[in-house]
């Protein structure tokens, strides 16, 4: 033991002089909570006016963070520009009269939005399917590393889906059928929306569950009136379905029963390897009003250059976006978004400058990039990996953040996607010098590795992470922590009351959950590891 103990104290004195060469500690511990302080104060202030896409908000954010990346030494990241332009479509879509769905034993008229949640992302202003015959897909996933298939031998060629949400995993809880409890790729929505068009399927209808979606139905209920926003595409999004959306759970059940299935039993049938879904002999006839302007935001973005190898990047990203104004709450009508997403903004900051207080610049580039249009279904970011400023080949990891809470310091290093890659490794050492241990997502059968930025790189294969500390607190526990997070998503999760509150609010966690992705992005930065995805890991196949 106390060879080991020798051993462990040389080599950690040897990583430890290598780093403090490059005055690594000078850096690591230039990053302070006055200075997270400010950035937060500004983005949340309401000056920023909630920061939404196509507004004065959106000009005030995008030149403050312009303004911000010149200060702190990164040059621009496009062609000699801070600034990307994202052209975006913004699509409010009208039922025109109850959806009908002609089945064996009779007729169903479906309301929207109370039984039913549609819109269609085609550019265009009516969208009428008449008697689109319907076909009952299971889960609507095809999956090759898990030998499943859920249109093998069904034929769904212009003509419209009904599938379940989440994936088999989760409702037989088998640790062996996909990832257990564990949402994988294949059970979000987006997922299954994109499978249904490479299908060439006309629309798609998910079948509502509150535990596999993560949330009620008020959610694609209420985001169904409210604007969608889509990538602008020369087709229009014509190569998407015509038409997407849900079913409320008891309208589902209705329509199954009439077709004699039980939905809860057939959900249960679904998760066999063996099951084939079926014709439902049922028609869908449904009019869609579109009304759509296109309008064009931004993304921001600021370069340290590379020495040695200056082609390679690791990108540091979290959203500028948020909500604007919008209804009044509490007397308050701006929505200032400042845990959503104002304090990762300002961890970028700190470690973007950390960077540049290094003793030397590091071989690779370092980006600190602030995508737009997240809350809207990451369009900056997938737009970002469509249209890269550095090859995607060589972009070496994303490290993203989002909500981080300024609860203080936690012992926990949360980890969305636990597993996924040998960030999860990196992190891993960094963590242990803070006496922190990393814990996966309790909740990750909600799909939060899917629902922020990272997410858009991860589909490009590039390594991504979300981490923070999040469950933990030194000072307070567990119970604690959960209560504050529980409050957060309760009161303050987007609504007018994600406010910056100065006399409560404490930095030190999120000065170390800093500390964390710099050092991370340091050891990239400065050696030639690529990290991989690992062994089972949905993105381990994409090639870059
Ligand atoms: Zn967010």
């Amino acid at each position: 033991m106390k060879n080991l103990v020798t051993v462990l104290a040389i080599v950690l004195a040897l990583a430890w002089s290598c780093s403090s060469e490059n005055g690594f500690e000078k850096a690591y511990n230039s990053i302070n909570s006055n200075d997270l302080a400010t950035y937060v104060s500004a983005l949340a202030s309401d000056e920023f006016m909630g920061r939404a896409p196509f507004t004065k908000g959106e000009e005030i954010t995008i030149n403050y963070l312009a303004d911000q990346l010149k200060a702190i030494g990164y040059e621009p990241a496009f062609n000699g520009s801070y600034f990307q332009e994202v052209p975006l479509v913004e699509i409010v879509s009208k039922m025109d009269k109850p959806v009908v769905i002609k089945a064996q034993k009779g007729r169903f008229t479906f309301s929207s939005p109370e039984n039913i949640a549609i819109t269609s992302p085609w550019v265009t202003d009516k969208i009428v399917i008449s008697e689109s015959e319907m076909v009952f897909a299971g889960f609507g996933i095809t999956a090759p590393e898990y030998s499943w298939n859920d249109f093998d031998g069904l034929d769904v060629e212009g003509k419209t889906i009904v599938v379940l949400v989440n994936d088999p995993g989760l409702y037989t809880e088998n640790g062996d059928l996909f990832k257990g409890r564990e949402m994988t790729y294949y059970g979000r929505w987006t997922y299954k929306f994109e499978e249904a068009a490479r299908r060439g399927a006309k629309g798609i209808l998910i079948v509502h569950e509150t535990e596999g979606a993560g949330y009620s139905y008020d959610i694609p209920r209420n985001s169904c009136m409210t604007p969608n926003l889509f990538m602008q595409t020369e087709n229009g999004n014509s190569d998407k379905c015509m038409f997407s959306g849900w079913i409320e759970a008891e309208a589902a059940k209705s329509l199954f029963s009439n077709l004699g299935y039980d939905i809860d039993k057939l959900r249960m049938e679904a998760c066999d390897p063996g099951f084939t879904g079926f014709d439902m002999e049922s028609a869908i006839t449904l009019t869609i009003n579109n009304n759509y302007k296109l309008n064009t935001s931004t993304n921001v973005a600021g370069v340290l250059r590379g020495t040695a190898r200056p082609d390679e990047v690791v990108i540091y990203s979290g959203h500028w976006d948020h909500f604007g104004i919008g209804e009044k709450q509490d007397g308050d009508s701006i929505y200032n978004g400042a845990v959503d997403n104002g304090t990762t903004m300002a961890m970028i900051f700190e470690i973007g400058e950390a960077f540049k207080q290094l003793s030397s610049v590091p071989d690779r580039s370092v980006m600190l990039f602030f995508p737009t249009a997240e809350e809207q279904g990451l369009l900056g970011s997938k737009y970002y990996t469509e249209n890269p400023a550095f090859d995607i080949n060589k972009t070496i990891a994303n490290i993203n953040n989002d909500l981080v809470l300024p609860i203080g310091r936690m012992r926990d290093v949360m980890i969305t996607g636990y597993g996924q890659s040998e960030l999860d490794d990196l992190i891993g050492e960094a963590a242990l010098k803070q006496d922190r241990y990393l814990f996966p997502d309790p909740n990750a059968h909600t799909g939060m590795y899917f629902r922020s930025d990272h997410f858009s790189f991860a589909l490009k294969g590039i390594p991504s992470l979300y981490a923070r500390g999040n469950c933990d607190s030194r000072e307070f526990g567990k119970e604690w922590a959960a209560e504050m997070e529980a409050d957060y998503i309760a009161n303050k999760y987007h609504k007018a009351a994600d406010n910056y509150y100065p006399e409560i609010w404490d930095f030190s966690g999120i000065v170390e959950d800093a500390q964390l992705a710099f050092e991370i992005g340091y050891k990239l930065v400065t050696s030639d590891i690529y990290p991989k995805w690992k062994e089972g890991s949905e993105f381990k196949n994409i090639k870059k």
